[in-house]
C-alpha cells in the first residue's frame, strides 16, 4: 500500500461532486506566490475559490527562475495583474544553512545542485527582497500591485510587510 493510494481513492469521491467547466484564466486576476509548507492552504486562508487565482509554490515561497517563468505566463497568457507573496513563520528554510545543504548534496551525490543559492534570513527581509525582485522584473508587465505578507502558521493571520 502506497501513501498515495488513499489520495487516489479520495479523488474518486471528490470527482463525484466536482462542477468543472471553469476557464483556466483566474477570475480574480491574482497570482499568489507562497511556500510549499503543509500548514498553508492558500484557497481557504485567502477566501478564494477554485478558478480564482494562480498559486505558485516552492520551498520558501522564493522568487527563483521558475517562479518568474510561472508569473510571466500568469500575467501574459492568463490575464493576472496582481501578485501576493506570502512567506510564513517557522519556515523549514530557516532551520538549516543553504550553503551547507548544497555542499552536502554535492558531496553525497557527486552532482552540484542545478538551482542557485537560496539565501534565507529574517522573515520580513525575505519578503521585501521578493517583492522588490517582482517590482523590478522586466519580464512582468504588471508590477504596481505587488504586495508581500507573512502568514503565521499558528494563528492563521497574515501580516503585510511594508517596503
Ligand atoms: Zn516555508
Amino acid at each position: 500500500m502506497s501513501a498515495i493510494d488513499p489520495l487516489v481513492q479520495a479523488n474518486r469521491e471528490f470527482a463525484q461532486s466536482f462542477a468543472g467547466g471553469l476557464p483556466g484564466t483566474p477570475a480574480r486576476k491574482i497570482a499568489v506566490v507562497t511556500c510549499m509548507d503543509c500548514r498553508i492552504d492558500p484557497v481557504r486562508a485567502l477566501g478564494v475559490s477554485v478558478g480564482d487565482a494562480n498559486v505558485i509554490r516552492n520551498a520558501g515561497g522564493l522568487i527563483v527562475e521558475d517562479t518568474l517563468r510561472s508569473l510571466a505566463i500568469s500575467q501574459r497568457k492568463l490575464g493576472t495583474t496582481a501578485i501576493m507573496v506570502i512567506q510564513h513563520t517557522r519556515c523549514g528554510l530557516s532551520t538549516y544553512d543553504d550553503a551547507e545543504f548544497r555542499a552536502e548534496l554535492e558531496a553525497e551525490t557527486g552532482v552540484a545542485p542545478p538551482w542557485g543559492p537560496s539565501p534565507f534570513g529574517a522573515q520580513e527581509d525575505n519578503v521585501r527582497t521578493a517583492v522588490e525582485q517582482l517590482r523590478t522584473s522586466a519580464l512582468l508587465p504588471y508590477t504596481d500591485d505587488v504586495r508581500g505578507f507573512v502568514f503565521d502558521v499558528d494563528t492563521g493571520l497574515l501580516t503585510e510587510v511594508t517596503q
